[in-house]
């Protein structure tokens, strides 16, 4: 190679590594916390294979719940004579049977993050789609005569436009029975789910509890990082039996309880709380 053709190879593959183009360029990409999370969720394989084979799991358990009359996800809030009650599932919508990623994107892609008002012009367009293998594990289960409950903490005035979009999704509706429990419909019923799961269990056997967040199977779910691990460890029994949890690494009580729960706390301060909540190696040098 002579000398001329030596520095154009060189030239090349500098051209090739130096990350020039944002280098120089104002209109780099500023970094977002959600970005890989909301890419995973909304354009990976990967997550809609999770969903779906969690959805075959829950059809398993099912199966397994009607024919076991003692069969029960919530032993703790079921009364006398349970065995011979209808059976129900208790399902929370949002990342669980409900996929939000458009609006995530947005979020991602405005660099802004979630506002209210914003969520529930979002609920109300009626677009959200259903999380893959949702619909098919529902139709099965109303097949059966199973009813299915939904639990969310999506509002009262967001009610009217998530039973539209359910239906237009195919979702089981209950017939006569309300199943959409939204938060604040009824006095007691805040964000903690647990009076929600025990208002169904009252006049069913509740077969499973299928959620993306601690707090769709318990309110222990606003506790600190270490009563999160102990209640874990506690309930080791159910999880992937009577208790199904889903993937979602955008939101959770799980980011919450590493910045104590404290939504007051500045963006950056969030952030430096969720890395020190880290446990790094440290490389020997
Ligand atoms: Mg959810």
């Amino acid at each position: 190679m002579n000398y001329k053709a030596l520095l154009a190879a060189s030239a090349a593959v500098l051209t090739l590594a130096a990350p020039q183009s944002f280098a120089q360029d104002a209109k780099a990409p500023a970094p977002n916390d959600l970005l890989n999370a909301t890419l995973w969720m909304q354009n990976s394989v990967e997550y809609k294979a999770v969903t779906m084979g969690l959805f075959q799991l829950a059809k398993i358990r099912l199966d397994e719940a009607l024919a076991d009359k003692k069969w029960t996800a919530v032993p703790d809030k079921e009364s006398a004579g349970y065995e011979d009650k209808p059976i129900a599932i208790i399902a929370d919508l949002d990342e669980t049977l409900l996929d939000n990623n458009g609006y995530q994107a947005s979020l991602v892609t405005r660099g802004t993050s979630f506002s209210s008002k914003e969520w529930t012009d979002w609920v109300n367009a009626e677009d959200t789609k259903a999380t893959a293998g949702a619909v098919d594990f529902l139709k099965y289960a109303d097949s059966k005569g199973v009813k299915i409950f939904y639990v969310t903490n999506r509002t009262k005035d967001e009610e009217k436009g998530t039973r539209a979009n359910l239906e237009k999704l195919g979702f089981p509706m209950g017939g006569n029975v309300d199943t959409l429990l939204t938060k604040n419909e009824q006095d007691g019923w805040g964000s903690a789910k647990e009076n929600r799961i025990a208002y169904v269990a009252k006049d069913y056997r509740v077969a499973l509890l299928m959620g993306d967040n601690l707090g769709d199977f318990s309110d222990v779910a606003k506790g600190t990082v270490e009563e999160r691990h102990a209640f874990l460890d506690k309930t080791k029994d159910n999880w992937g039996k009577t208790w199904i949890m889903f993937p979602n690494p955008e939101y959770g009580s799980w980011e919450s309880a590493a910045f104590g729960g404290d939504w007051s706390k500045s963006e950056e301060q969030r952030r430096q709380d969720k890395i020190d909540a880290l446990k790094p190696w440290t490389p020997t040098k």
